[in-house]
């Protein structure tokens, strides 16, 4: 008999007993992950991956779904490569173009500590030094070499005001990554897409040479040797073929294997928008999003971290939450999502009726979650001192009486 090759769309009858040993192992294979990645279109298939993947999380989360209260810090949006589907990076010469200075970063947590935030994202450029001279004059006039010296001393100055940083700053070194790691809770690089292809050309990697997949799998191991809770993820709808996508979530589980340091896995799609290279690619449908939460669900685990933002799928939040998602990420009452600013932030009541509503209970966490709080050679001892004054005894955010009613953390 002939075997179905990868691509091969399964029946149901086919897909159901592959889902129902998926849940029960806890690690969906490559060839099974491909076929029912090939098969989302089927909408019986769609279905019972999803019942599995909801399943799964449950077994792993109950009803518990988690957000981080947070303020996002574009510290610079310079950026040495250019994405075919980014319009977070600004060249120079753009009036949009900014670099924070410590005083500015100074104001932006003083409206998240006021609002009750507890996590600030540091999500910048990749290494905008290297191309631009203008950025470089920019450092040197304020003392710095690199933009990773500013991120220091901005995340030093922001631990020190009382929030907790998460730094997202493309490709960093080991040694970058030590002398962040004093100050943040956890760090983070999404992997993306394991594949070279889309470095190809006409392939929305073509100029961005820290899209290189070897590079991004070292930082990840690097952040594995160096004990520090990441945060990964696969980005959808920019190329790839079912095979990639399963290949970059083997690969996530194969690195949270090896060092145990992967805190969550985001399952992020791309959506066009005007200005962009990529401005006439057509969006996933939100199902098949949906059906890819699931399929990451099942790759990586009942205990895994399975994050979509809620702010890229607003009208389907009960249909993540039914294929297994369990993290809305950061939300933030004060700032812009300033990767994707046409997409505003779900209220925190909203978000927490729309929990409800698909059946799950919203719970409030650190940039760090419980699991790795609860190993404290994983976080920095003055980070992790600050971390458990603001946590309950299972490492969620302890508020005195209700979400929001605390302004978060209470001492540093
Ligand atoms: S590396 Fe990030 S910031 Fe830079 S162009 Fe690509 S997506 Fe934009």
């Amino acid at each position: 008999m002939k075997t179905p090759s990868a691509d091969t769309p399964l029946s149901l009858a086919e897909a159901e007993p592959i889902v129902r040993a998926a849940v029960e192992e806890g690690a969906l294979g490559r060839a099974e992950a491909e076929r029912l990645g090939a098969s989302l279109g089927d909408p019986a298939v769609h279905a019972a991956l999803c019942e599995g993947g909801l399943e799964s999380k449950r077994r792993g989360h109950g009803e518990r779904v988690s957000f981080s209260r947070n303020i996002f810090v574009p510290l610079t949006n310079l950026c040495r490569d250019r994405c075919a589907y980014c319009t977070f990076a600004k060249p120079p010469d753009s009036p949009e173009a900014r670099t924070y200075t410590l005083a500015e970063v100074a104001d932006l947590v003083k409206g998240g500590l006021a609002t009750g935030c507890i996590e600030a994202l540091f999500c910048l450029g990749d290494k905008p030094e290297v191309a631009y001279a203008s950025h470089r004059a920019w450092l040197a006039e304020r003392g710095y070499d690199t933009t990773t010296d500013l991120l220091e001393e901005a995340c030093r100055a922001t631990f020190e005001a009382g929030m907790l940083p998460h730094t997202n700053a493309g490709i960093l070194t080991a040694e970058e990554m030590e002398r962040l790691r004093p100050w943040n809770a956890s760090m983070g690089l999404m992997l993306e897409s394991t594949s070279g292809r889309l470095r190809g050309k006409g392939m929305p990697h073509r100029y961005a040479p820290d899209k290189e997949p070897a590079l991004r799998i070292r930082m990840h191991e690097e952040a594995g040797e160096l004990r520090i809770p990441f945060t990964s993820g696969i980005l959808l709808g920019i190329g790839e073929t079912v095979a990639e996508r399963v290949d970059t979530l083997l690969e996530i589980r194969r690195l949270d294997d090896r060092w145990g340091h992967i805190q969550e896995a985001i399952i992020q799609p791309f959506h066009p928008k005007p200005g962009i290279d990529m401005r006439y690619v057509a969006a996933l449908p939100d199902a098949e999003v949906a059906g890819w939460v699931a399929l990451a669900r099942l790759v990586l685990g009942p205990r895994a971290n399975v994050q979509a933002p809620p702010n890229l799928a607003p009208e389907v939040l009960e249909m993540l939450l039914h294929a297994g998602v369990s993290d809305w990420g950061g939300v933030s009452p004060v700032t812009l999502d300033f990767i994707n600013p046409e997409a505003p932030w779900p209220t925190l009541a909203e978000l927490e009726s729309r929990t409800r509503a698909g059946g799950a209970r919203l719970v409030e966490r650190l940039p760090v979650y419980p699991q790795h709080l609860a190993r404290p050679e994983f976080v920095h001892p003055r980070v992790h001192e600050a971390c458990r004054s603001a946590a309950d005894a299972e490492g969620w955010v302890r508020r005195v009486s209700g979400h929001g009613a605390d302004p978060g953390r209470e001492a540093a």
